[in-house]
């Protein structure tokens, strides 16, 4: 007796795969409908806001501009360093729970609309896979067909393209991080001048190729963590795409139809009809639901909306358009499968305010407002002074007291800026900067340096005073900070 090879698995299995863990290759429909259209609009802006951000200059610097090299990050003419850490920490807490209060609401509208994942798979890759392959009938039987002329000319015309279009996204997805001016400079090399570059590029355009030539709706069933998130950001006055089970079942083709009127007429010419039987379902009253299959056909990720909200739903609303055409064409009112939420399809009102969204939208209003108050009062300098290390206070000839400090000043702003210090108490106090004085600072510059810091030892009290030293910018106060200076516990001469 011979051993099954595979066992059979008791529980369901991923739409695109089978039970044995091999994958199932879908091959959508497209169902090129109202929504079809509108998502085709927000698809094709967005990839234009994509390859448009970092050539946009705002400030000399690009829109967007993640420069992990020299640790700054520019959002729009807003410069960002690792020292800004609390911006930094609030901002991402802000998009963490915008994503938490968008899906609350509207469910996973993120996916269907604006994910990459989702845009360039659907208006770009399918597109042009369409346009070489034909449609998906032909291309699921050439698939399964054996390697001839025309199968190979064509899969590799469509690998041509399609590594030409995984290049661009994968220089314009680089250019955030490297910038446009680096990558022409980096393109105008050979690989041996720039072989890091020559590196990333063909690991970059590796990775989008395979993942939208090849893994595509995997990466939303397997790899995705929104994907797993939603279950718990959604509940049941979310906004999904849903079945309305109550007006399609019971599902029946034109044939079953017929077949049902038929029987019913049959029924009728013996007598009269039993109610009874008629509500069993004996002659079947069927709902609008006439079981096509064209939901199921156009799915891109080959579910079944039917059988209810699964997690591989990416609300692309494709299943909506396909329906719809179909509703039309039988005569039926549209939306048997719409956005709706689960208490709708059940005939109870959706909240729009619940807790959840209203907790959400009261932490997203105080971050957003905790945000725009830190970037209010950022100011356009860094400024970092503590002791020279290993030092405390030398006494001087001339019956001073000095204490070395350590200065290091960053110019937060797009343009250059003229610092000035000053100190303003004790009475007498001076600032002696070490080697060059402090210069303009170009935006983004650094300065570091070391200056004494000396007062009269007649305004030393023993053992140190509190001190304020004043940063003018542009010749305008901008700020004053407080320190603590040391000095001789008596009024002798010592040294650090
Ligand atoms: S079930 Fe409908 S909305 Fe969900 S992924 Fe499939 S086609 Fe898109
Ligand atoms: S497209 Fe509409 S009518 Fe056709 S099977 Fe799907 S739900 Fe039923």
């Amino acid at each position: 007796m011979s051993s099954p090879s595979v066992i059979e698995s008791p529980e369901e299995v991923l739409s695109t795969m089978d039970k044995s863990g091999k994958r199932k290759w879908v091959y959508p429909t497209p169902a090129f409908g109202v929504l079809w259209r509108a998502r085709l609009l927000v698809g094709w802006a967005l990839i234009a806001l994509f390859v448009a951000l970092p050539w946009i200059q705002i400030n000399a610097k690009p829109a967007v501009f993640l420069d992990v090299a020299r640790r700054e990050f520019t959002f729009f003419g807003l410069t960002l360093h690792p020292t800004d850490t609390i911006i930094l920490m609030v901002f991402l807490l802000t998009i963490l729970v915008t994503v938490f209060f968008f899906t609350a609401l509207f469910g996973r509208v993120w996916c269907g609309w604006g994910c990459p994942q989702t845009v360039y798979l659907e208006f770009v890759y399918r597109p042009v896979e369409r346009l070489i392959e034909g449609k998906e009938n032909k291309r699921r039987r050439r698939d399964a067909g054996p390697w001839t002329v025309d199968k190979i000319w064509r899969k590799s015309v469509k690998l041509t393209i399609f590594t030409v279009i995984s290049l661009f996204l994968a220089h314009t997805f680089v250019a955030y991080f490297a910038g446009w001016h680096n990558l022409l400079e980096w393109m105008g090399n050979s690989p041996a001048e720039s072989p890091g570059y020559f590196l990333l590029m063909a690991g970059t355009t590796a990775l989008v190729l395979f993942d939208f030539g090849y893994f595509r709706e995997q990466m939303c069933t397997i790899t995705c963590p929104y994907a797993r998130f939603q279950s718990v950001l959604l509940d049941e006055n979310s906004l999904i795409v849903s079945y309305d089970p109550g007006r399609g079942e019971q599902r029946g083709t034109a044939r079953d139809r017929r077949q049902a009127e038929k029987k019913l007429q049959e029924d009728h010419d013996k007598g009269p009809i039993d109610l009874d039987k008629l509500e069993a379902g004996s002659t079947s009253i069927f709902g609008d639901c006439v079981d096509c299959g064209a939901c199921v056909r156009t799915c891109p990720v080959g579910i079944d909306i039917r059988e209810g909200l699964q997690m591989e739903c990416v609300s692309c609303t494709q299943c909506i358009d396909a329906c719809n055409d179909i509703m039309d064409a039988v005569g039926t009112p549209r939306g048997l499968i719409r956005y709706t939420s689960e208490r709708a399809i059940d005939d109870k009102p959706t909240k729009v305010a619940r807790p959840r969204t209203i907790a959400y939208g009261i932490i997203l209003l105080a971050l957003s407002s905790v945000l725009v108050g830190l970037i209010a009062n950022r100011g356009p300098l860094e400024v970092d002074a503590s002791r020279a290390s290993g030092t405390t206070y030398r006494v001087t000839g001339d019956d001073e007291v000095a204490n070395r400090m350590r200065f290091r000043l960053r110019n937060r702003t797009a343009e250059s800026v003229d610092v000035r210090l000053k100190m303003t108490s004790p009475e007498g106090a001076e600032i002696r900067i070490i080697g060059e004085q402090v210069q303009a600072l170009a935006p983004g510059e650094i300065q570091r340096f070391e200056a004494w810091i000396v007062v009269p030892a007649s305004e030393m009290p023993p053992g140190g005073t509190d001190s304020t030293f004043e940063i003018s910018v542009n010749d305008e106060v901008w700020k004053a900070i407080d320190f603590r200076l040391l000095g001789p516990v008596q009024r002798t001469t010592s040294s650090e």
